[in-house]
């Protein structure tokens, strides 16, 4: 018998094996997945609303279950501390409950009615009902950056449970041993509701030929991805390539840009440089939402917050980052972005880890290197000096794509913020008031997306309620009888879904 070839987990920590081998999945493991996937879509696809609800709330019952294991298991492959996974745990079985929630809450179905009109002229008017289905089986992509609420049983598994539509995982390769723990939940809770295993598939790996194989299968039909720039663009090009080209939906990428209006910073510099040092390092700076930009305008207040934020990097104790190829390219980048002239680098002079640091430049300098948008992954931020609040506000109109933008005002700041608000809106998916971007509410109107790079869509959302609608199409029934239409589109409504009729 052949045996497949198999890989471990690294510790980012001491990079060395940790127990267990994997296997090594290829293209064979994406078909046979693919097409079992494909074989349940269609029956997955016409479980109740409450039956996907309760799978959902099962999931979440058996991760809180395994809690130990998998922060264990989480903590020896991320390095990130046992306080950070434990809450992340939580924030994942919150988001499968909320999504739980949302399926039967029927507001995903988008229910609208075309009340018929035999009698008008010159045509009649048919009877025209619409309401959204789910899509057919979708691939989604583990991050590495939450090995839980970002990964095999995180928001793109989880939202697209909730529309119906069976899930392919492919596991990030940086903590193989947590995915498998949290795929066993979900296979248990498939059972535990009579559901078939084809429903969810974890596939392990970590050659690009899994990914590639993945998006590429003719028998899925959406994809759900986090990670680089580089990684999603090769992988939304791939799919946008397929004969028939699907909706891949990345979120790549955001320099987050932070603005401290004069007054805001006159108020209270000393606890803007605090805010701002905890943000950019949280997790070793390895959120999407990281702030890596934050304009200032020149005054005796931004020059104390200066002093206190390079104060404060100095000693910044070092952190470990994910995995030693990220390490890598943050040191390579941060070194690269050191080496060129307009900015200065203050960085943290603690011997262990990855040092943090923060660049400081002028408003003409960022103006003449518009590759400093450029994020660079892991605990590092620039600090763009302008000349007044004019200046700041021209900056405003020319970013890139961004997850979020943040404003940070005193009422007298108001008029200039105004202006900023309306530019940053062409910029960035969510925009933040006096506030930092790193935490991201898992509810209703949250939006994590963006123009591009942040997101490959920028209409649509990859946290919150919202995301579930990246995995439905929507289908007319035009005078069909009543009692072949789906249930929500019956007169009798027997599952009280809302529906819009005639435009009210
Ligand atoms: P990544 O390199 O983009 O990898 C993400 C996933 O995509 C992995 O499963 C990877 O698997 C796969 N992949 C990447 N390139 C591929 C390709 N060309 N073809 C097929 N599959 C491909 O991201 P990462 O490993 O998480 O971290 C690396 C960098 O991503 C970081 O330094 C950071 O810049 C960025 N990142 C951004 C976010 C965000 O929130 N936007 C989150 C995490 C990371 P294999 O490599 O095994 O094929």
């Amino acid at each position: 018998m052949e045996i497949s070839p198999t890989f471990a987990a690294i510790n980012p920590a001491t990079e060395s094996p940790l127990p267990g081998q994997f296997p090594e999945h290829g293209s064979q493991q994406v078909d046979l997945a693919a097409n079992a996937a494909s074989e349940v879509a269609k029956s997955f696809r016409h479980t109740t609303p409450s039956k996907r609800s309760q799978l959902l709330h099962a999931i979440a019952d058996c991760l809180e279950e395994e809690r130990e294991a998998i922060v264990a298991r989480a903590e020896l492959e991320s390095a990130l501390p046992n306080a950070r996974l434990n809450g992340e745990l939580s924030r994942t079985t919150a988001q499968l409950r909320l999504f739980a929630d949302v399926a039967i809450g029927g507001l995903w179905q988008d229910a609208i009615f075309d009340t018929a009109n035999p009698n008008r002229q010159p045509l009649p008017k048919p009877d025209i009902r619409r309401q959204n289905i789910a899509l057919g089986p979708v691939a989604v992509f583990g991050a590495s950056n939450f090995p839980l609420a970002f990964s095999t049983a995180g928001g793109d598994s989880a939202s697209a449970l909730a529309a119906g539509c069976p899930v392919v995982v492919k596991g990030h390769p940086a903590h193989p041993g947590t995915s498998e723990i949290v795929a066993k939940c979900i296979a248990k809770a498939l059972d535990s509701h009579a559901l078939p295993q084809a429903i969810f598939t974890l596939l392990q790996g970590t050659s690009h030929e899994l990914g590639q194989a993945l998006v590429t299968h003719p028998k899925i039909k959406a994809v759900g991805f986090t990670g680089s720039i580089h990684g999603g663009r090769a992988l939304f090009d791939l799919a946008q390539q397929r004969p028939e080209p699907i909706p891949f939906f990345g979120e790549l990428g955001a320099s987050n840009p932070v603005f401290v209006l004069p007054h805001k910073m006159e108020a209270n510099p000393a606890l803007l440089a605090e805010e701002y040092l905890m943000s950019m390092n949280m997790g070793c700076g390895q959120f999407c939402t990281k702030p890596a930009v934050v304009f200032v305008t020149q005054s005796k207040a931004s020059d104390e917050f200066l002093r206190l934020v390079r104060e404060g990097i100095s000693s910044q104790p070092g952190q470990t980052m994910l995995t030693a190829g990220i390490k890598r390219t943050y040191l390579e980048q941060s070194e690269i972005r050191a080496q060129q002239s307009g900015l200065t680098r203050t960085q943290s002079t603690s011997q262990q880890g990855v040092p943090a640091m923060v660049f400081e430049t002028t408003s003409k300098e960022w103006r003449n290197n518009p590759q400093w948008q450029e994020e660079i992954f892991g605990p590092q931020s620039i600090i763009v000096l302008c000349e007044d609040s004019d200046d700041m506000q021209s900056l405003g109109a020319g970013l890139a794509g961004s997850l979020t933008a943040t404003i940070h005002a005193e009422e007298a700041d108001h008029p200039i913020a105004q202006n900023l608000l309306i530019d940053l809106e062409d910029v960035a998916g969510r925009i933040v008031f006096n506030g930092w971007p790193t935490g991201v509410e898992v509810s209703y109107a949250m939006v994590h997306g963006g123009p591009y790079p942040a997101s490959t869509m920028p209409a649509s959302t990859s946290v919150g309620a919202e995301a579930i609608k990246r995995w439905l199409r929507p289908v007319a029934y035009q005078s069909v009888p009543d009692a072949l239409l789906p249930s929500s589109l019956q007169q009798a409504n027997p599952h009280k879904v809302r529906r819009s009729i005639d435009g009210q």
